[in-house]
């Protein structure tokens, strides 16, 4: 019965490739023939951070370029709850990660309790949890927004930089070395500031890895 039901809804609603969107088949990961035949990008962007007297460069690394057809299935899993879409895109997080990389803990970018309210869930927490669970790496929520700023999307380069100072609070994080995951990076003001905040908070060594960069 179950199988059947199954069928009905896969005729209506057929599933959809994370990658490409197209509809139809897909494999245990999510991906249609021709995706999952491709090798992963492995796209960077490098930050320069000044955290009290100690510069750093942070590193940040993703799968994906945020551009459509992929910024539309990331749009779903972000607002329209297909969060069962956070284990496959930690397959392809996980996939562009050194082997021989040591993590003590992946950390997401937390959101606002308003922001939770509002949207019954994080997204970025969703993909560290898979990303552990993927990886074994622990993945502990150390960091917590605490004041419920304006969305980023709308603003500049350097509204942003603005908006996201001082909104974070990290746990003690002395020598750790921390995966920090987000989403999507655009500007790089958010993973800025949690990084900066991270390693006030005593943190040995920090990358960022999200599932899509603007370049
Ligand atoms: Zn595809």
């Amino acid at each position: 019965m179950m199988k059947l039901w199954n069928r009905i809804l896969a005729f209506f609603f057929p599933p959809r490739c994370l990658l490409c969107g197209a509809p139809g088949y897909v494999d245990e990961d999510h991906l249609c023939a021709d995706c999952a035949k491709k090798r992963p990008e492995k796209l960077y962007r490098f930050f320069a951070l000044k955290v009290r007297r100690s510069a750093y460069t942070l590193e940040c690394r993703a799968p994906m370029r945020y551009r459509d057809p992929f910024r539309r299935t990331l749009q779903r899993f972000k607002f329209r709850d297909e969060t069962g879409m956070a284990a496959p895109l930690a397959i392809q997080m996980k996939r562009i990660l050194d082997a021989d990389a040591k993590f003590d803990c992946i950390v997401p970018v937390p959101i606002s309790r308003e922001r939770m309210r509002e949207r019954g869930y994080n997204q970025s927490a969703l993909l560290a949890e898979a990303l552990s669970k993927e990886t074994g790496i622990p993945c502990r929520l150390l960091l917590e927004k605490t004041v419920h700023n304006q969305t980023q999307h709308r603003l500049s380069a350097k509204e942003r930089e603005k908006n996201v100072r001082g909104v974070y609070r990290a746990e003690d994080c002395t020598g750790l070395r921390i995966l920090l995951v987000d989403d999507i990076v655009t500007t790089g003001a958010t993973v800025r500031e949690c990084s900066r905040t991270l390693y006030a908070a005593g943190a040995a060594h920090i990358d960022v890895v999200c599932c899509a960069l603007v370049l």
